[in-house]
């Protein structure tokens, strides 16, 4: 490259997300209410691959959905030594691939399992506020348990991270259910859909009339306005369910009436996923314009055995962290980002060999200690020890060294610089931490 040529940079991927400071901490504090939430209530990590053979995704999700027909990043790997290349994808959700870890390492064979993952998920959508090509998602997976408790007990889970981010609901999310029933009585009401979607040809939209054998269900989720009253008026499945399949709905709603949870049914609530059935769920706020599906899931009994294992109940949800931090700074519920405790003054960086113990052994103490050594004159190294958040200043001048001390001066109050001795900071290191 020529001397005067200046490198172009480079930019990271159209829909894809650098997180950083600031906003990387309110990651890591949503991640760690997610995490004491998760901890309550039984379920453990699992961190399986990004990456996994494409078949796991057409056969988990569903071959005629929009995540495995458009939105999938799906590629062939380069060829191994036979000219044999595997076709790979970059995981669009977290379900699939925890059940084949399951059935891989025979997780499931001794006791019920509950589950949760965080972690990036790849689909190429159209990017837009709420809707990215890479996003993160927090997941978790009830595996080997039939009845309806544990269906509420995975939308209550929800609930209590929404108390504890300060989320209200009823206000700012709402639960919406609805019941899919079993793929038989599914059978007849799809014959009822499709009989009813062909009398309806005229109000069709090109995307409806292509999936109208394929996938009717999905017709009526369209957010065509024109379609609206027609898939208003098309047969509800909650007409076609069985007693079983009643049964299990009204159990999962009396607990969520017990616990003063309200909900709405929503009879045309179904999932962009093949492999639901019975109860599905989405939390939604009306604050974030179209992509209002904060949290989302419900039972899944096919897919483990669909995916080769054997027979196994399963419940849970995926919850899309972008657009609950987005929903957090729409309600200025943003968490305030953790400061240091002190800011250390260190006009003259020569002096760093005689000061540097005295700052580890504050840190091994438990003090979070920021510094920017010869960062400027001695009033524009306070300024920013000012900015910084922190409580205290600890000044390292060349006065208070040559004592063998160090100043401690509060940025809180006007309250007189003091001094504390260098060689003994186990001392006074917990004047440094809040109360
Ligand atoms: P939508 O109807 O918004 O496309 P979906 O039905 O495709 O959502 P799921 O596959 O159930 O969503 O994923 C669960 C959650 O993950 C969604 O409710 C949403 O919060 C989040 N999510 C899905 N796709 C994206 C995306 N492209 N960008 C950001 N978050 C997403
Ligand atoms: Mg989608």
């Amino acid at each position: 490259m020529s001397e005067n040529k200046k490198v172009q940079p480079l930019q990271a991927v159209k829909g894809m997300n650098d997180i950083l400071p600031p906003e990387s901490a309110r990651w890591e504090q949503l991640e760690a209410t997610m995490r004491s939430v998760l901890l309550r209530y039984g379920y453990s990590n699992v961190r399986v691959p990004i990456v996994e053979p494409t078949a796991l995704f057409v056969r988990g999700i569903g071959e005629v959905t929009d995540i495995v027909e458009k939105e999938m990043y799906a590629f062939e790997d380069r060829a191994d030594k036979h000219g044999q290349a595997e076709h790979l994808a970059l995981r669009p959700e977290g379900t699939a691939g925890v059940v084949r870890a399951m059935i891989e390492h025979s997780y499931l064979r001794d006791s019920p399992r509950r589950l949760y993952y965080v972690g990036p998920m790849f689909r190429r959508e159209k990017p837009q506020k709420g809707r990215y090509r890479q996003f993160h998602q927090m997941g978790i997976e009830a595996l080997g348990f039939a009845g309806p408790d544990v269906d509420a007990e995975v939308i209550l889970l929800a609930r209590t991270l929404w108390r504890e981010l300060g989320l209200k609901e009823g206000e700012d999310v709402t639960l919406e259910i609805n019941c899919l029933g079993q793929a038989e009585e599914r059978r007849a009401h799809r014959e009822a859909l499709i009989a009813y979607l062909e009398q309806h040809q005229a109000v069709l939209d090109e995307e409806a009339r292509r999936r109208m054998h394929s996938n009717p269900l999905r017709v009526l989720d369209t957010k065509n306005p024109a379609m609206q009253a027609m898939a208003e008026g098309a047969p509800k499945l909650l007409d076609f369910l069985g007693e079983a399949s009643l049964a299990h709905f009204n159990g999962v709603r009396a607990l969520l009436d017990a616990v003063g949870l309200a909900y709405r049914i929503n009879p045309r609530l179904v999932r962009g996923l093949d492999y639901y059935n019975l109860t599905v769920f989405e939390w939604v706020t009306t604050k974030l314009g179209a992509q209002g599906t904060v949290c989302a899931g419900g039972r899944y009994d096919g897919l483990v055995e669909q995916l080769g294992g054997k027979p196994t109940p399963a419940v849970g949800f995926g919850m899309g962290l972008e657009r609950l931090l987005l929903l957090l700074e729409t309600l200025q519920l943003k968490a305030p980002v953790a400061a240091p405790h002190v800011y250390a003054i260190v006009p003259d960086p020569a002096e760093l060999p005689r000061l540097l113990p005295t700052l580890e052994a504050l840190r091994a103490a438990g003090v979070a200690v920021q510094m920017h050594a010869g960062g400027g004159s001695f009033k524009s190294q306070f300024k920013k020890a000012d900015a910084s958040g922190a409580r205290f200043a600890l000044v390292f001048g060349a006065d208070e060294l040559a004592r063998g001390e160090v100043g401690l001066k509060s940025l809180r109050d006007s309250a007189e610089q003091v001094s504390r001795p260098l060689a003994d900071v186990t001392a006074w290191a917990a004047e440094l931490l809040p109360a």
